[in-house]
């Protein structure tokens, strides 16, 4: 696997490989790799010629101080768990590399009700953010294809609108949820549970996955009422949203038979970390 820290190196080695007709697909990661990364990283071995990967903690998306500095950094780690799933390039820049000129975003993107629900509403900044540095990545890279985690759906939907505003090349596809054997959804961040709570953790998507079920039964306003108070119900998880949403407008919808397909999405406090969750109901 070549590693490149430097723009200028990473895109002499990736216009070559373009001259020699090969196909890119970049999986951008901000590192602390677990399974969920590497299906990414499977994704793009079977879709392109050449696998990139990226390590880049951005600070521009965190909306807090505590979470940036805490965010877990493991990169000897990431390096072998990418040579190892067979990443063919890792671009491991430094803040200065991806922001020559200052973290101040030059371009601001419309991404309209999109980006004001869920996390948008309660990440202020967020998305500006990751649409900033996936911006300056693609820019970088210039992938075939940007392949990404269900995990963050909203993500995957704001970088969808990305590509059309920008009117990019680059093709989205996003790779399912990878979740440990009791249903948590892997995160980087699940390190950082005490026991008791990583224990207590997989409730989140045992609740999703009823939502799934209520479908026959409940009202949907009921069934995400009853859904929140199963996650709250032990007093150590507080749910910061849960919502039943429109797949492509992200907009909360009131009947089940509102949308083709309506993702349940939830963001839960548990102790010092926040997770999120979501499932696809069709
Ligand atoms: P992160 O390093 O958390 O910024 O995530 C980098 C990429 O990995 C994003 O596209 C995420 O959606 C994806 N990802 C994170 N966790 C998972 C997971 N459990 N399953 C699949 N993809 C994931």
């Amino acid at each position: 696997m070549y590693i490149f820290k430097k723009v200028s190196d990473l895109q002499h080695h990736l216009e070559k490989e373009s001259e020699a007709g090969k196909t890119i697909a970049f999986a951008p990661t901000m590192g602390a790799l677990h399974d969920g990364h590497v299906s990414l990283i499977d994704q793009s071995n079977e879709i392109a010629d050449i696998c990139v990967s990226s390590i880049f903690v951005n600070p521009t998306q965190f909306d807090q101080k505590e979470d940036l500095e805490k965010y877990p950094r493991t990169v000897d780690a990431d390096i072998e768990i990418l040579a190892k799933n067979k990443c063919d390039v890792l671009f491991l820049p430094e803040v200065e590399d991806v922001y020559p000129d200052g973290m101040e975003a030059k371009e601001q993107y419309d991404f309209g009700q999109l980006g004001n629900v869920l996390e948008g509403a309660h990440r202020s900044g967020h998305f500006e953010g990751v649409a900033q540095v996936v911006n300056r990545l693609l820019e970088i890279v210039k992938p075939n294809w940007i392949v990404m985690g269900q995990k963050d759906y909203q993500q995957t939907a704001i970088i969808r609108r990305l590509l059309k505003l920008t009117n990019s090349k680059t093709e989205i596809v996003v790779s399912p949820t990878i979740r440990e054997e009791d249903g948590l959804a892997m995160s980087s961040r699940n390190v950082r549970l005490e026991p008791d709570e990583r224990a207590e953790a997989p409730i989140i998507n045992e609740v999703l996955e009823g939502v799934r079920t209520a479908a026959d039964k409940l009202s949907v306003a009921m069934a995400k009422k009853e859904a929140i108070l199963k996650i709250e119900k032990s007093g150590s998880m507080k749910v910061d949203y849960l919502d039943i949403v429109h797949f492509e407008t992200l907009q909360s919808v009131k009947n089940w038979d509102d949308a083709e397909q309506l993702v349940v999405c939830t963001a839960v406090h548990l102790g010092k970390v926040r997770l999120i969750d979501n499932i696809i109901i069709t």
